[in-house]
Order: C-alpha cells, then structure tokens, then sequence
C-alpha cells in the first residue's frame, strides 16, 4: 500500500502544472522592469472584477490590508463596532481593530458555521458601522438576511471573502453582494499567489476610487498625496501568477467539489459530521471540515498514516488573548466553542487523487 505523504494542500504538484506559462510570464516581468503597479496589474483587476462579476477590483497587498482598506474606504475609524463571526481567521478581527474600531462578534450558525445571521440585529448599537459576513471555509454565508439588516439600519456590508474565490450564494458571486468585499491570495487560497496578495472588489466606483488612493500612498499623480494613505500594493509578479492560475480556478473549484462528493459519500453513515451544502449555496472547499468524536485519536490516525491536517480554528476571536479587551469570556457563544473541540480539516486541493481520498478516509475510519 502507498504510504507517501499526503500534503493538506500541494502548492508544488500545482505548480508543475503551469511551470512553464509562469517561468515565462515571470522572466518577461523581469526584463520589463515594471516590478510595482505594473501592466499585469491593471489586467489581473480586470480579469478578476470579471470572475467576480462586479465593475471594480483594485489589487492589495494581501487579504488584512484588502479588509482594513475597505473598512477605511467605507469611513469605518475610531469610536465605530463592526460586526463579524468569533468564528473565523482572526485577521477578519484585526483588520477591524487596524482600522481603529471595535469588532462585535456574534456566534456562528451550528450548521453552515458561518455568522448567525439571528444575532446579527441583535448586536447592533447606534455605534455599529458596518457588517463583516465571512465566507468561512468556501461557504457563502447567508446573505440576503444580512444585507436586509443592513439595509434597515443603514450600515455597510463589507464581505470577508478571503476563502470564497468563485462560490455563489443564488447564482451570485461571493465578493458581488456587499458593499465592498475583501480577497486574499495567501498561497494556500483557492487562488493563491507565491507570496502575499489581495484585492477589494466592489460595485461601487468611489469605494474603488478610495481604496486605490489608499493603497498608494493616498496619491494618484506621483507626490501629490490628496489623503493619507499606505503602501499596499499588490506586486506585478505576484499579478502574473495570478493571472494565469485565474484561468484555471472554474476547473479547480470543480475538482474540489468532487474531492468533496467523494468524501461526503464513503464518510456518510459514519460517526463524522461531514459539511452541510445550504439550499443557497454552491461552495468552493477551501477547506472540507468535518467533526470528529475523538479528535486526539483522530489526529494520531492521521499521523501514523503519514496524513496531514490542519484545524481551522482551534481558537475563536473571542477567546484569543489578544483580545481580552473586548470582554468575552468561555461560554459567550456556546455553538463556536461547541465547534472548535471537535472539528478538524481534511486534505483538501484540486489534485487530489481518488487513491489518495481513499486513503484519509481510511484513517478517518480507524480513529
Ligand atoms: C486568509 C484570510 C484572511 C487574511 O488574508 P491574508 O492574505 O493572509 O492577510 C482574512 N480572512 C480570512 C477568513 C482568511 O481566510
């Protein structure tokens, strides 16, 4: 029986499938000279606005400073709550916190784990700006709801789409519904970059306008600096990678959704929750999170079949000590504290071999 290693996500057996476009496109880059905000940047947002099926994309340098510019785009500042899931990656939070206001969290819907979007009115006080629905592990989170509270209370909608590349919530584009919303490209993502990279996209021409001054040093002609701004660009190599695996990410998602089938038919009738799909949605798996009834035996399993895996998060915001400020304690939201005891993420990416499938489910079967 194989017994190599099977990686969590293997950016290498991806990388040998594009080697030569990206080697190429990579040395043109080089001899052209146009290392920052380049001419494949110009071409990455557009394609990528089109992917997304919205007007606007103004590339960034990853996907906390995508959350932080639209947070700041949307005049979000000192003295402002924004609201957002405990579960999530903390940057969701820290973009909040960088922006100079105070994240609200609310607990997560116990099937889907994305925001609870019961609570979400809830959580609202006359200093509440802003919503951050995150499209936790590929899921799209249910939006019309939000967007309806929203809509009451008159606050932004900002998406925190940096795991949603391509999932559709109704036949709509995660990162098209919101007022703005936040991409990441962290290698690891759905689409990844070879370094650090991100984007906004956005209906909305001046939130576009906004976040492309602040991205640059608040300059749109050279040394003439109309607002304060940062430097958060997203490299012209990193666009030229990312354009060509942008013509490949329909395929790739496809491939994880049957990587994902896969496992939901040999995992069905056993001790493991697999992922529920809602009616809503059309996922992209970027992660394939089950729960498990013993997760040190689940774990040890893993290791003695060479198996790798990750938990996406052991820790909620809410009890991260880096926010002990905000005052949550154990027990503030019970479903997500529930949760991260016993999930735990499967080997998930495109090249996935049914083999290899059959392998993780093997050593799910004998923990
Ligand atoms: C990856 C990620 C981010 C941050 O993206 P970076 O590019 O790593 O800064 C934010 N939110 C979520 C949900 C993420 O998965």
């Amino acid at each position: 029986m194989d017994n190599g290693k099977i990686q969590f996500v293997d950016l290498v057996a991806q990388y040998q499938q594009i080697k030569p476009e990206v080697d190429a496109a990579m040395a043109k880059v080089c001899s052209r000279g146009d290392f920052i905000l380049g001419e494949d940047v110009k071409l990455f947002e557009q394609e990528f606005a089109a992917f997304c099926k919205v007007p606007h994309c103004v590339a960034v340098a990853n996907g906390t400073e995508a959350l932080k510019l639209a947070l700041l785009a949307c005049g979000v500042g000192p003295g402002d709550e924004v609201i957002t899931c405990t579960h999530t990656f903390i940057a969701t939070a820290f973009a909040i916190h960088q922006a100079g206001a105070k994240p609200v969290l609310v607990d997560c819907n116990p099937q889907t784990y994305t925001i609870d979007t019961a609570q979400v009115e809830r959580a609202i006080t006359p200093r509440t700006k802003a919503i951050i629905p995150v499209h936790l592990y590929g899921q799209p989170a249910d939006m019309d709801p939000i967007l309806a509270v929203a809509r009451k209370h008159k606050l932004y909608v900002i998406e925190d789409a940096c795991q949603a590349h391509g999932a559709e919530y109704k036949g709509r584009r995660c990162g098209s519904m919101g007022d703005i919303a936040a991409f990441s490209f962290y290698p690891g993502k759905n689409l990844g970059a070879y370094g650090d990279g991100g984007a906004v996209t956005t209906t909305r021409a001046d939130l576009a306008e906004r976040v492309s001054l602040l991205r640059n040093h608040g300059q749109k002609v050279k040394y003439e600096h109309i607002v304060k701004g940062f430097n958060s660009r997203l490299d012209t190599l990193q666009a030229v990678v990312l354009r060509i695996k942008l013509r490949h990410l329909e395929q790739w998602n496809e491939a994880r959704r049957r990587a994902a089938a896969k496992y939901d038919r040999l995992l069905a009738g056993t001790r493991l929750v697999t992922p529920k799909v809602a009616p809503y949605a059309k996922p992209v798996f970027h992660l394939y999170v089950v729960q498990v009834p013993d997760r040190k035996k689940q774990q040890a399993a893993f290791d003695a079949a060479n198996i790798s895996h990750g938990i996406h998060y052991p820790i909620p915001v809410h009890l991260q000590p880096a926010f002990a400020e905000l005052g949550y304690k154990l027990g503030s939201f019970p479903v997500t504290e529930a949760l991260v005891s016993k999930i735990i993420s499967l080997p998930m990416f495109p090249e996935l071999t049914d083999s290899q499938i059959e392998r993780v489910v093997g050593a799910c079967l004998k923990a």
